[in-house]
Parts: C-alpha cells; structure tokens; sequence
C-alpha cells in the first residue's frame, strides 16, 4: 500500500537500448499484476526505478545526474524508495553499493522476477544481481506500450565477447525462449490489434530452440493471423545463415530492411575487436542479402578511434561506406568501457582525432543517406502509421516496409493504419509524402493484393 492507502505507484524510466525498453514493459507486467500502477511523475510515486545501461559513457552519466534529481523526492517523503535497475546495476554492482548506499535496490537484467519482493522487504539495500543461465522471463507478459507494433525479446545475452563490448558482463550467457512461448506472445499482441512484432536480443539471429533456427522462428511468426510486418534487431553478422536468408527472402511478412553491424571495415581492427568476420566475410554476407532481397535497405554500426585503428584503418572504414551505401549508420567515437578486454588496450587514438574521424563517418553517410532518399521520389511506399508528427501540423509518421520514416499527411489516419503514399521530398532522415494514394484501416483484412513488398533502394 502507498503512504496514501492506495496501491502503490511506481515511477520507471527508461535508459539505452531497445533491449531495455522491452524490458521496462516485462518490469512493468511484473509489478502490474503484483497490484502495482505506473505514475508517469515522480512526485507522485511511492518508488522511483532507473533502467539503466552500460554500453555508453554518456547513459551512465545521465543516470547518476538524474539520481542526483531523483533523491529530492525520496529526501521530501517518508518511505519512497530508489531503485537502480538493468545494465549499469549489474556491471558497476561493486562500485553502486560504496558510492550510492542509499539506493534502496539495486537489481540486474535476470532479476526483475523478484523485484516486488524486493520492494515490499525493508532495510538494508536489497540486491539482486546474479546472472542466471536459465532466465528467459518466457512465462511472463509484458505490458506493451501501445502503438501498431510490438517488440518481442526472444533471447537474451551474448557469447560473443567483442573486446570492446560490456553486454555478456550484466547480461550473462546466450539463451533463448522457447518457440511456443514466442508464438503465444506475437499471439497475444496481434489479438491486442498490432500490426507489427520486432524481434529482440542481442544476438537476436542467434536465436535457437527447440531443433529450430532464426529462420524457422520467422516462417513460424510469419503464419499468425493479424501480424503483417516482422523485423529483428540486433543481428550478428556471422549467424547470416542459408535457412535465414532464404527466411528473409521469401515470407513476404518479413520486412526488407537488416541492420548488419559492421564496426570497422579494417581487417587488424576487426581482429582486435574479436568480431569473428573479415571484411571481406562481411561483404560476402552483405552481397547475399542484397541478392537474395531485391530493395533490402541496410543500416550498419561503426566505430571510430578503437584502440591500434591507423589513419589507412581509419579510411577503409570511411571508403565501406561509399563501397557499401548503407541506407544509415549508427556512428560512435570508441571510448573504454571498464571490465572489457579493450580497455586494457593502449589509447592510440586522441579525443581530438577520435571526433575528426567519427565527424568524417556522418559526414558521408549523411551524403549517402540523402542520395538514396533523394531516389525514392516519385516512389509509391506502404506506411504503417504510428501517430502525429511533431511537424508540419496535421501530418502523421509511420514507417515504410524498408524501416524509412516518413511523414504523412494525416487526415483520416490513425495509428494502425497502413496508407500507400507517393514520395514528393526526402531530407537524409525522413521521406516526406504529398498525398495518400490508398489506406487501408486496421479492421480490414486481407492485405491488398497490388501491395508493394520489395521496394527499390
Ligand atoms: S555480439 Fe554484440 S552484444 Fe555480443 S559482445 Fe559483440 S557487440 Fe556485444
């Protein structure tokens, strides 16, 4: 009960990835049916929770300044209680127990089954940080955020070990949920009228079950009533197999659009990183893709500035970009991450060069992305609406099959609903369409049969 007889209200935000704002609606579902509600201000809630991550410098920041904001309203009221949650708890658990006592706790991202014990116990910080190899939440629902679409985790952790990378440390070994349990959640949410499921795990192709692969999970997913798009984030390049490929190509529900992390495209540097691919391996993966999904679109990520990466290094990566016209990228300066194999590596490349280099990347992938935009004009794309947009007024966003934003106008558009438009202006982030040509709302059935699946880059 809250100080105020009611039931007690929770305050939960959300940091970093993807992974973690799926695992905000799992924390949400648990505490749910444990009588808890949500309170979306803090000066309203009995317990203030931070989901946080560890893979960036700037997240961990954040979290402490907003900590910092956060102990006003524990310092104002008797019994509310501070909780540190996801990555940054499990990676710094040492560290969290000296520098901030006062948290009340402190739970990792294979604890949240326990969470409303934790809370309901008094004293000392409660923790609960271990890792488990067996926890895959897969009896547990979560609480979708509304909106057409719905991200699904299917597995959790990693075995990779990339020596940059801090994800195997607070998220443990590689495990996946069961095919059933995955089916019975895209289940569920195309009978919430969701259009659209999004495959999550950090190595999300990696992904295996029950004698089945990633591709077999797609197919599957592919044959429930009432989803229409299935996308997956993140993919590691080497799990590309023939099956998921071929997966890829033919359900026609599974959409043209793969982020293929790359990191760099210098060879020394992608065995520095323990990346298990060459460049040439990755532009072997790449080609298949391509070949195999006629208008794939491809997002990448890279690094600048890891630790040995030459200027030569440093302009192969800056030359893949041009060579492999990624539709976008998601562009880092390096920086160490404590308890990760690089961060015993010497620093050979200065803050100053790290920034002139990462300014380079966006520079030319800004150039790119503006070309390939550019040529969609004129283009017909099938939007799956998502809600207004900030600007111009009366207009809405959705995304295109190729995962492009593009902004609509919105008269007779609710979220949902899938619209066919014509592309009248592109900018190096957004499509921009004149007019509805066609819209089909979500009580509709059977998808048009003149539909565009596969659409050109
Ligand atoms: S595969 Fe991805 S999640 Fe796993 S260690 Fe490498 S970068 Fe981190």
């Amino acid at each position: 009960m809250s100080s105020s007889g009611g039931p007690r209200r929770v305050f939960l935000e959300t940091y970093g990835c993807q992974m973690n704002v799926a695992d905000s609606e799992l924390i949400g579902g648990v505490l749910r049916r444990h009588g808890w509600t949500r309170a979306d201000d803090p000066a309203d809630a009995d317990v203030l929770l931070l989901n946080t991550c560890a893979i960036r410098e700037n997240a961990e920041e954040r979290v402490v300044g907003r900590l910092g904001e956060l102990m006003r309203f524990k310092n104002a009221r008797p019994g509310v209680q501070l909780g540190l949650l996801g990555c940054m708890a499990s990676h710094h658990r040492e560290a969290l127990l000296d520098r901030a006592p006062w948290l009340d706790v402190i739970v990792g991202p294979d604890g949240y089954r326990d969470l409303p014990r934790l809370l309901e116990e008094a004293g000392d910080p409660r923790i609960e940080i271990r890792l488990d190899r067996g926890e895959t939440y897969a009896d547990l629902v979560p609480d979708h955020a509304p909106g057409p679409r719905a991200w699904i985790t299917v597995m959790r952790g990693c075995d990779r070990f990339c020596t940059f990378c801090v994800v195997p440390d607070p998220r443990g070994r590689e495990r996946s949920l069961p095919l059933e349990a995955v089916l019975a959640q895209v289940e569920s949410v195309a009978e919430s009228g969701r259009r659209e499921v999004v495959f999550l795990g950090q190595t999300v192709n990696a992904w295996r079950a029950d004698g089945l692969g990633f591709g077999d999970l797609l197919r599957r997913t592919a044959r429930v009533e009432g989803i229409e798009r299935i996308r997956f984030t993140s993919p590691h390049p080497s799990d590309f197999t023939e099956a998921l490929i071929a997966a890829i190509a033919e359900e026609p529900k599974v959409m043209p659009y793969v982020h293929l992390p790359l990191q760099s495209a210098s060879d020394p540097v992608l065995a520095a990183m323990r990346r298990d691919y060459t460049s040439d391996q990755y532009r072997a993966i790449l080609g298949r893709l391509r070949a195999a999904v006629p208008g794939l679109a491809v997002s990448t990520d890279l690094i600048a500035g890891f630790p040995g990466e030459t200027e030569a290094d440093f302009q192969r990566s800056l030359d893949f970009l041009d060579e492999a016209a990624f539709d976008f990228a998601y562009l880092f300066k390096y920086s160490a991450r404590e308890g990760t194999r690089a961060a015993r590596f010497a620093e050979t490349v200065d803050e100053a060069e790290k920034g002139r280099r990462l300014r380079a990347l966006i520079d030319r992938q800004e150039e790119i992305s503006l070309d390939k935009h550019r040529a969609r004009i004129s283009q017909e794309v099938r939007v799956l609406v998502e809600g207004p947009a900030r600007r111009p007024v009366g207009c809405v966003f959705g995304k295109s099959e190729d995962f492009k934003t593009v902004i609509l106008p919105g008269e007779g558009l609710a979220p949902g609903d899938v619209a066919r438009v014509r592309i009248a202006a592109a900018t190096s982030h957004t499509l921009l369409a004149a007019g509805v040509t066609s819209r089909r709302a979500p009580s509709l059935g059977a998808p048009e049969a003149d539909e565009i699946r596969h659409l050109p880059a």
